[in-house]
């Protein structure tokens, strides 16, 4: 499969817009979708261990979208085969008075992935670069005045290429998510979760509001990809009307990534081999 279709090079001239939200790729049915999901789950699995066994590289993956878009089930199915002992998710919510407290990064630094593991941001900093800046929210923290500045968002752009950059160079890859839904496609989740009683629970007040803000959110969205997409930590704009196609997509992306660490099992010397073998004979020679 073709996931560089998806990826975003640096400062490109792309248009979330020109990108359609119900494209499925190749696949013209869910059954093969999920199909191959389920074998993308089990390298995924394989994958892990040997990340895990390595204990040097880790893997953060981060998922942004609107509300509905399906952050939590994507999260869900993908990560299903996984070792739980290897993998933590942490969701990024309305900063609190500590966070506040403290520069935009820290909370996401304090929730950084251990090496040998995955570590699964549901939101992030990015939310500082979004909805900070759809709502004008900067002003309402404590960041001394002669920092908020035409140029904030530039700056934090900047900021985030660099951390992402000190990351990698520090063993610790990042894969940027941006699951793709169109306005008809939330407005058509939105009505299932009020007219459907099992799905009453998911619904939020706050959704239809922030639903207003729409075309500020794709066009925040639409700069803050353009500028921290990276060689070292790419996004990928990921079409999710369908979500069987999401997921699948994002499963992909996810083994391609770790393949390319050339991931083995910590090679065993000579010199190990043999306490090895000794172990061996003496469990072997055990009354
Ligand atoms: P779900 O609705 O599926 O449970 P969610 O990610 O939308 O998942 P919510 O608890 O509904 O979770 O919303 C979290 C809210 O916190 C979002 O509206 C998000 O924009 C907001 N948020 C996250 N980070 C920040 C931030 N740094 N500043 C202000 N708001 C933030
Ligand atoms: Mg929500």
């Amino acid at each position: 499969m073709d996931i560089s279709k998806y990826k975003i090079e640096h400062n490109s001239n792309f248009k979330l817009s020109d990108i359609e939200t119900d494209q499925t790729g190749k696949f013209d049915s869910k059954d093969e979708a999920e199909r191959q999901l389920a074998q993308n789950v089990q390298r995924m699995e394989e994958l892990q261990s040997k990340l895990y066994a390595q204990d040097k590289y880790a893997l953060l993956i981060i998922f942004q979208a609107m509300d509905t878009a399906g952050k939590d089930g994507a999260i869900k199915h993908v990560m299903s085969g996984l070792n739980p002992q290897g993998t933590h998710v942490h969701s990024f919510k309305q900063p609190s008075a500590e966070e506040l407290d403290h520069d935009y990064l820290w909370r996401a630094v304090k929730n950084l992935p251990e090496r040998g593991t995955i570590g699964i941001f549901n939101r992030s900093y990015y939310e500082d670069v979004l909805v900070v800046r759809v709502h004008d929210l900067v002003k309402t923290q404590q960041i001394p005045k002669e920092f908020i500045t035409d140029d904030i968002w530039k700056d934090r752009f900047r900021q985030i290429r660099d951390f992402e950059r000190y990351l990698y160079e520090n063993g610790i890859i990042t894969l940027k998510f941006f699951l793709h839904i169109s306005k008809d496609e939330q407005k058509k989740r939105l009505l299932e979760r009020i007219d459907d009683r099992i799905k009453n629970w998911k619904f939020s007040t706050a959704d239809i509001h922030e639903r207003e803000y729409w075309n500020d959110y794709q066009r925040c969205y639409q700069e803050t990809i353009a500028e921290t997409s990276t060689k070292q930590a790419p996004w990928y704009v990921i079409p999710s009307d369908k979500k069987w196609f999401a997921r699948l997509m994002v499963s992909e992306v996810i083994v391609k990534t770790l393949e390319l660490l050339r991931l083995e099992y910590p090679f065993v010397s000579k010199e190990q081999e043999k306490i090895l073998n000794e172990c061996r004979q003496n469990l072997l020679n055990e009354e």
